[in-house]
């Protein structure tokens, strides 16, 4: 027979939504065990809803929103979209922050009405010498549904508490379905806390999980597992995933991603899906086989 060339195998993975740069990358796909993938916008919709705001004690529900959405106005990750379209949508009316500074994956502080405000994840009120107080059962419970919490902080004191959530997309259950099916070990990774990803990675059957990821942490996840013998693949979309990008035996952007992670990778999914992946690793499979 005919062997498929790598030329035929680029073309018809183009023609599947799948640019791939060259041909080592289609051979060391084909020797891929492990895929990390990002949760926010890779298995979720990437587009959060607020779902509850809860006030501790001598504070109401309006004002701890309030407080939030003013201060997130100020920022542009999606959680920050979250609650201040929650805001909006419950008709509160904002305040201008001032002194405005974001904590990289941690959350956001500066001053409403000149009073200090911070809004963020546990380890931004570790930070702050805080803990979640009263809140804290709540604030579990919550995580343990996939949602993500966030403490609003008043004048050096927790406030009360948003909660936030991620639908998974449809095509995700049957997409991971069919990665498994494919040899795939299958790591999800996260900016989130360790409770809402266990959540997230029960509901979906994903097998393992790194939570409370930093961007710059991406890089040396892979290497350990690169240490200890796994072929590593790692789909990601954003600017701070370019080095992990670089480091995985095969980076995987996502076509609607920032320009960096794009030339970081050695494939480029057109729809940034999943189903991308598994056509990916098919191709890989068929072209590797022909060949030998
Ligand atoms: P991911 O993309 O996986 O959500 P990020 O690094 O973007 O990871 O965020 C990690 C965590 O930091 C979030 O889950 C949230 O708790 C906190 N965080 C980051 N940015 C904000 C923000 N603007 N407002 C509130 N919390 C934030
Ligand atoms: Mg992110």
């Amino acid at each position: 027979a005919t062997p498929m060339s790598i030329m035929t195998a680029t073309g018809r993975g183009a023609q599947a939504g799948v640019l791939i740069k060259n041909a080592e990358a289609l051979e060391r796909f084909e020797k891929v065990d492990t895929l990390i993938v990002d949760k926010t916008g890779t298995l979720t919709e990437g587009k959060p809803k607020l779902v509850a705001v809860l006030p501790e004690a001598n504070h109401a529900e309006t004002e701890v929103l309030r407080l939030a959405a003013s201060l997130e106005r100020g920022s542009e990750h999606p959680l920050a979209e979250a609650i201040v379209s929650g805001a909006e949508a419950r008709g509160v009316t904002l305040a201008e922050a001032g002194d405005f500074e974001a904590v990289t994956g941690k959350g956001v502080k500066g001053t409403v009405d000149g009073k200090a405000v911070a809004l963020g994840n546990a380890a931004l009120m570790a930070d702050m010498g805080l803990d979640g107080g009263d809140l804290a059962e709540q604030a579990n419970a919550r995580r343990d549904e996939g949602e993500t919490v966030m403490f609003v902080v008043l004048d050096g004191a927790i406030a009360g508490m948003v909660s936030v959530a991620d639908p998974t997309k449809e095509s995700t259950p049957a997409a991971l379905k069919a990665l498994h099916e494919l040899g795939f070990r299958i790591i999800m990774a996260t900016g989130d806390n360790e409770r809402t990803a266990r959540a997230v990675a029960k509901r979906l059957g994903i097998d393992e999980i790194r939570a409370d990821v930093l961007p710059a942490d991406k890089a040396s996840i892979i290497k350990d597992l690169q240490a200890q013998g796994r072929k590593v693949a790692m789909a990601g979309d954003g600017v701070n995933d370019a080095p992990a990008l670089a480091q995985a035996d095969v980076g995987i952007a996502m076509g609607s991603g920032a320009d960096v992670a794009i030339e970081s990778a050695a494939f480029t999914l057109v729809k940034g899906n999943l189903e991308g992946i598994v056509r990916a690793r098919r191709l890989a499979l068929a072209t590797m086989r022909n060949i030998r």
